[in-house]
């Protein structure tokens, strides 16, 4: 076995100590591996048949060149300050130069305790640490930025919650695990110089653009608020719902991170939440984008003393990048839902014909991701499906009308109208009773159902008509009402 089979570089780790605490994963008594990604080892070039996954990817071994350290950060928890947080169940084992030049993080999450536990034991239990893998591969295949899954392995150990169950240890990968809360921690300390060593790591290993810039940390900002509109432009475009959004769970490269209660909607309702610790519904799908410019102007005054030394000069130039936020997730949110309808053009009422149509599905509690797929069955004159969907005929005839007519303002034929609505329109989502399937029959030792929704779930936008019975909402009995943070 060659042990150098994964080459890490450590740069996290040589940033001065005060970024993290040296630890070990804590060893467990029995991995088993559940699944291993063979195409992600492939894009990071890690030869797994050179490697013993069960040993390495449970913490039990560690490879050469791997310094484990457990980043600190501190963050807002649904509004209330925390000033410190930090990796109390994952260690970051080091960081790997993937296929592509990139440098990528792989930690392991649930792996024991860290000097940031707190009241914690540092596990996780099989339960959210097949979530995360399904929903963040499903995330990936969705083209949503996001950690990805190496892998998934059991412990042989016993977790503690509201009762007993099976350990998991779980392999995520980033491109890294900066947040807004990792510069929250700094700033709150008061200490410019971490501020300043952190702001610069981030630049130099995310926004290279940005270092010869007049101003290079007013250029972070701004390049840190285009990614986070994005990404949220995107959950709101496939109904996702993180149920989390607390600075510390906000990325600094703007990936989806932290897979603790998120769900996707079934029937559209844009107040829509699923955690069971969100409730005051602070992180409702409709109120996401406002949650994330909220935590950028945390991420904004963390800056200020980076941006300028004048306070005052420093505030207005941040209090202008944030302002920019709004008008640049609309512009996001517009091209998806535009596209959402296979429209690429441009017209004023765009946004009525949009938001005309989210008002029927919300009145008719139809489902997000049925709705907008059936609108590929319109084009070719099949109606029936779409509209069944609605109680009130009239209603939605006029808006059929509407926008038959916006249609043909595209001059395009129906194939390539058909081909753009069946591309970002999935087809299959991690539906919330699937996950709860799932997990119940991994509890019972059965992985076949996890192995089947991982595989619908590697092409959303494909018909995949075999597994067609994994397009449908949930019958009444299945309805999953709850998350969990599964902490
Ligand atoms: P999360 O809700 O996953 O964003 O976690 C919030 C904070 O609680 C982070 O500092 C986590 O590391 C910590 N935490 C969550 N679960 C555990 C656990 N089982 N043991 C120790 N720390 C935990
Ligand atoms: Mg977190």
């Amino acid at each position: 076995m060659n042990l150098n089979s994964i080459t890490f570089d450590n740069s996290y780790a040589r940033l001065p100590k005060k970024f993290y605490a040296n630890v070990n994963p804590t060893p467990v008594k029995n991995p088993n591996i559940i699944k291993l990604n063979t195409q992600l080892a492939d894009n990071l070039g890690i030869k797994l048949n050179n490697i013993d996954p069960e040993k390495f990817f449970s913490g039990n071994s560690l490879l050469e060149g791997s310094q484990p350290i457990a980043m600190a950060y501190a963050g807002h928890q649904f509004g209330h300050w925390v000033p410190q947080l930090g990796d109390g169940r994952a260690v970051l084992l080091g960081e790997i130069i993937d296929t592509n030049g990139c440098r990528r993080d792989i930690q392991l999450k649930g792996c024991g305790p860290t000097p940031f536990s707190r009241m914690g034991d540092g596990r996780a239990w099989l339960g959210p640490i097949l979530r995360e893998y399904v929903l963040s591969e499903a995330m990936e295949n969705m083209g949503v930025p996001t950690t990805r899954a190496l892998s998934a392995i059991s412990t042989g150990e016993s977790v503690y919650r509201e009762k007993e169950f099976p350990g998991a240890i779980l392999t995520r990968v980033a491109f890294s695990h900066v947040r807004v809360g990792t510069f929250q921690y700094f700033s709150a300390r008061q200490d410019l110089e971490g501020l300043k060593i952190l702001a610069d790591y981030v630049i130099n290993r995310h926004y290279q653009n940005c270092v010869n810039d007049k101003n290079p940390y007013l250029s972070l900002l701004k390049e840190v608020i285009k990614r986070q509109a994005l990404l949220v432009s995107k959950w709101m475009g496939i109904g996702f719902i993180h149920g989390v959004l607390n600075t510390d769970n906000t990325s600094i490269y703007g990936e989806t991170i932290d897979y603790g209660p998120c769900a996707f909607m079934d029937e559209y309702s844009s107040n829509k939440v699923f955690s069971s610790i969100d409730q005051t519904g602070r992180y409702a799908y409709k109120n996401q984008p406002e949650i994330i410019r909220w935590n950028l102007a945390c991420f904004a005054s963390c800056l200020l003393p980076l941006i300028d030394k004048d306070e005052k000069k420093a505030i207005s130039l941040a209090q202008n990048a944030v302002d920019e936020f709004s008008s640049l997730y609309n512009s996001y949110w517009l091209k998806i839902f535009r596209n959402k309808l296979g429209l690429m053009k441009e017209n004023e009422n765009d946004e009525k014909l949009i938001h005309n149509l989210l008002n029927l599905m919300e009145i008719n509690k139809t489902d997000f991701t049925l709705t907008f797929r059936a609108l590929s069955n319109l084009v070719n004159n099949n109606d029936v499906q779409f509209k069944n969907y609605f109680l009130n005929q009239n209603k939605i005839n006029d808006w059929i009308d509407k926008w038959r007519n916006r249609i043909s303002l595209e001059g395009k034929d129906n194939k390539s109208i058909s081909k753009l609505i069946n591309s970002i329109n999935p087809s299959y989502i991690p539906r919330n009773h699937r996950i709860e399937e799932v997990i119940v029959e991994a509890l019972e030792g059965d992985y076949s159902y996890f192995e089947m929704l991982n595989k619908v779930l590697n092409k959303p936008y494909d018909d995949q008509n075999e597994y067609k019975n994994f397009q449908s909402p949930p019958d009444a009995n299945q309805i999953v009402t709850q998350t969990f943070c599964g902490t």
